[in-house]
């Protein structure tokens, strides 16, 4: 366990703090630090919270490596200051005793679709704001990959309660196990007179290999796999083809869930996951093989090419995580909004998409990133639906 307040007095308060650049949301680090050790924890607590929302999960599932520890001065000669650990300490402590302050309520309704991180970032802004605000989520819980696709080892749900709670605190509306672009679409929103929607609907139509086999009853998606592991059976020897994050959470997921032999096949020499997820996974006892081009599914395992030859591989299960693109449910039911020939919804740099008063952040604008990214865009186009609904 590190010990959060000797971290804060290694910080050698650099003038030009490259850790906060190194932060895809500016986290405002030096004053962080400054006001902890000053007995502030709640002012601590409400800098973090209100430049990034969801400072409780990035500080679990941030690529910390790579942005405000990677950048930390001290990491030229020894160990960085280890701010997730103080952020996370900062951001939980105060989260659940923290009073969101709202603006007089102004009657406008807005409907946000997608409870993933940009659409739980919009809607705390909004809410605070004075806007009525009602959520509609395709699940039964609150989230998107929050909950659905990161691993409870890494990102505990009970937070995920914690903010379905302060969003009902704060008045915001959320309905469960509703599908817009089903029953109900995004024209019956503006009918019913909400001034402007969000879409934050994310990725989740998995990519297929398109080879023979794909459609055996042992060959399964890594984000359906990852949404209810438990509802699976994948008996001992599980392949998995790719080698991105996702497949380094279904690798270690499934070890946990019994699998004895589970190893993870890349077409080329490169593990696309970050390093420190690949090594969690290399830890936790998965295995890894390159330069294996999968050729076809059979009813006992899978078939690769390696060079010039073919080689059959034996597997009780075949998970294939070769990323995922947006579903197409939002653009084939509403007129004029308009999406790439990836699916992903077009938007200018202030969130408009293509149809005035319908407004998109998140994954299924920029494809599968990460949650500071999505609610580093979020942040911005609350903003641009404010500043939208306050002229008419
Ligand atoms: C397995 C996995 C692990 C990851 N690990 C990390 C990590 O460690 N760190 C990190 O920073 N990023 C990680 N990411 C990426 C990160 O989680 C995403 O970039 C982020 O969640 C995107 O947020 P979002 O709000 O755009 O979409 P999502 O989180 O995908 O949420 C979209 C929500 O919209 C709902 N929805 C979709 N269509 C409709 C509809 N028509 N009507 C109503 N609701 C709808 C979905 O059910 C979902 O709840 C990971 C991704 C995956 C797949």
């Amino acid at each position: 366990m590190i010990n959060i307040l000797q971290e804060t007095q290694r910080c050698l308060r650099c003038k030009a703090p490259f850790c906060q650049k190194g932060c895809p949301i500016s986290t405002p680090i030096p004053q962080v630090i400054d006001l902890l050790e000053n007995d502030s924890i709640d002012a601590a607590g409400e800098l973090l919270f209100n430049n990034n929302p969801l400072s409780i999960i990035c500080a679990l599932v941030c690529n910390h490596e790579q942005q405000c520890e990677g950048n930390c001065i001290l990491n030229k000669k020894q160990v960085p200051i280890q701010f997730s650990a103080i952020e996370n300490y900062i951001s939980d402590t105060y989260f659940d005793k923290m009073t969101i302050p709202i603006e007089q309520q102004n009657n406008k309704k807005v409907a946000i679709i997608g409870s993933g991180p940009a659409g739980i970032t919009i809607s705390l802004i909004l809410a605070k704001l004075g806007y009525n605000v009602t959520i509609f989520e395709s699940r039964s819980e609150l989230g998107g990959v929050l909950r659905y696709g990161i691993p409870e080892f890494r990102l505990p749900k009970s937070i995920l309660e914690r903010y379905h709670k302060k969003l009902l605190d704060i008045g915001v509306k959320i309905r469960l196990n509703v599908t817009i672009g089903g029953t109900l679409k995004i024209d019956d929103l503006f009918r019913d007179g909400y001034l402007s929607i969000f879409a934050g609907t994310g990725t989740w139509r998995a990519n297929s290999l398109g080879i023979e086999g794909e459609s055996f009853g042992h060959v399964h998606y890594a984000i359906d796999y990852l949404a209810s592991p438990e509802s699976f059976h994948l008996g001992d020897n599980v392949v998995i083809i790719g080698m991105g994050n996702a497949a380094m959470d279904v690798a270690r997921t499934a070890l946990r869930n019994g699998a004895k032999q589970v190893t993870l096949y890349a077409r080329s020499n490169k593990i696309s996951a970050n390093t420190i997820e690949y090594q969690k996974a290399k830890l936790d006892g998965a295995d890894f093989r390159f330069h294996m081009t999968p050729v076809k599914i059979t009813d006992t395992g899978i078939i690769f090419k390696e060079d010039a030859n073919e080689l059959h591989v034996q597997a009780d299960s075949i998970i294939i995580s070769v990323s995922q693109g947006p579903k197409d449910k939002l653009t084939t039911t509403t007129e004029g909004l308009n999406s790439s020939d990836k699916g992903l919804l077009i938007t200018d740099s202030i969130g408009n998409t293509t149809r005035p008063g319908i407004f998109a952040a998140g994954d299924v604008v920029h494809g599968a990133k990460t949650v500071v990214e999505a609610v580093n865009q979020a942040k911005l186009v609350a903003q641009s639906m404010h500043e939208y609904m306050q002229k008419i």
